[in-house]
């Protein structure tokens, strides 16, 4: 009823393996697709490729195809084991599947690429009715046969940025290539171990072709880098917006002490005006521009601070080192004299690290691109419901993010 021969050109078959059978089942919905292979011909070991005969067969195994005209179509058959002199006995290749595939490679492929496109284990296993476990190993395994046909490119320019994993109590370190927009390497942890440890997997070849490295001030991600990375303290740059964040961060802690003492005068004027303080001067909204020019221009310490934060903005238009440089003490003399103590900090905490502040004039990178990876990996996070496992997380974090040639 069925034509063998269709499905063998469906399964891509040659000689010596051939369809037996394909068999309906109309009740289960499914169609039985079983394969056989001709009799007396030599197979070759799996490890050494040299050419055997059979010895015996395999346990019949079952693979799950693409559906046709919306039946479950399986395929059975029984491989072939060969006894190699330096092997043992040891099952041959079938051009189907990848040796511990539940699925023939035409489904995996597909699973592959239903699982990129919903970005959720959950929501492919709803379209294409498969267990979250079967997609769960396809994921896997296409994730290792991405790494392992990673060759070792030379990254020019890479972002490391840690990753809070579950509510803060865990991090996790990434690694991105900032020119690709791709994660190139995760680990445990945000210690100094953490990012030596992707520097230890690449070639002094790899190590020497980093040019530039965008990061967040942490001493143990700088202390791995020089460790590791020729001429890294001309290569590190501190990440301009973890410097940004941390002075919108002081601005807000003077306004919540002033507004404070300002509520307990009866003067409200500082309610409800975070917003306006903490966003950059041209992404307030224009119904609240009004506002913010009234308040500005009192004699308010936020007011002051909100202006010492937007002119150090200026700080990354720089060319040149020197003029940022000069740019930069100024602008330090000010926060300094603000008598704000956590302007000051901010001020004292960049001075401290200038070096590798301006070193973006020459290198002009952020983590803009890890923080672009991040919020894609806290989608995935959410939409999955969470990975309880950093292992999983891990895998599904290159799945998604790590630019790998996942198919098989
Ligand atoms: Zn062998």
């Amino acid at each position: 009823m069925f034509d063998t021969e269709l499905y063998q050109q469906v399964l891509g078959l040659t000689a010596p393996w051939r369809v037996a059978e394909v068999k309906l089942d109309v009740e289960s919905t499914q169609i039985h697709v079983h394969v056989e292979h001709g009799e007396g011909g030599l197979w070759p070991c799996p490890h050494c490729q040299k050419d055997l005969a059979c010895y015996d067969h395999a346990p019949k195994r079952t693979w799950r195809h693409l559906n046709t005209c919306q039946f479950q179509t399986l395929v059975h058959a029984r491989i072939p084991r060969v006894e190699c002199a330096e092997h043992g006995v040891v099952q041959v290749k079938v051009p189907w599947a990848e040796p511990h595939g539940r699925f023939t490679l035409l489904m995996e492929r597909f699973v592959i690429d239903v699982l990129q496109a919903c970005r959720t284990v959950k929501g492919a296993c709803a379209l294409i009715g498969i267990s979250w476990d079967q997609a769960w190993h396809v994921l896997e395994r296409a994730v290792a046969r991405g790494l392992s046909r990673k060759e070792a490119v030379e990254i020019s320019r890479i972002g490391v940025d840690e990753k809070a994993f579950r509510k803060g109590h865990r991090y996790m370190t990434i690694v991105s290539d900032i020119d690709r927009g791709t994660v190139d390497f995760v680990s445990d942890g945000r210690e100094k171990a953490s990012l030596a440890a992707y520097f230890g997997s690449r070639t002094p070849k790899q190590l020497n072709a980093i040019k530039a490295m965008a990061m967040d001030m942490w001493e143990p991600y700088v202390q791995a880098a020089l460790e590791a990375v020729p001429l890294a303290s001309s290569k590190i740059v501190f990440d301009r917006f973890h410097i940004m964040k941390h002075m919108t961060e002081a601005v807000d802690v003077v306004r919540r002490r002033e507004n404070r003492s300002l509520v307990a005068d009866g003067d409200e004027r500082l309610k409800r005006t975070k917003y306006l303080w903490i966003a950059s001067r041209e992404n307030v909204p224009p119904k609240r521009r009004a506002e913010l020019r009234e308040l500005r221009d009192t004699d308010l310490k936020t007011a002051r601070a909100w202006a010492i934060k937007e002119n150090l903005r200026h700080l990354w238009s720089y060319q040149v080192e020197g003029w940022a440089r000069r740019f930069f003490n100024g602008w330090h003399a000010w926060a300094i004299r603000s008598r704000m103590e956590p302007v000051k900090a901010v001020a004292r905490m960049m001075e401290g690290r200038l070096d590798n502040v301006i070193t973006y004039c020459r290198h002009r990178i952020t983590n803009a691109v890890a923080e672009g990876l991040n919020s894609k990996i806290m989608t995935i996070k959410r939409r999955a419901g969470g990975y309880r496992n950093p292992a999983n997380f891990k895998t599904v974090i290159y799945f998604y993010c790590g630019g790998l040639r996942l198919h098989p």
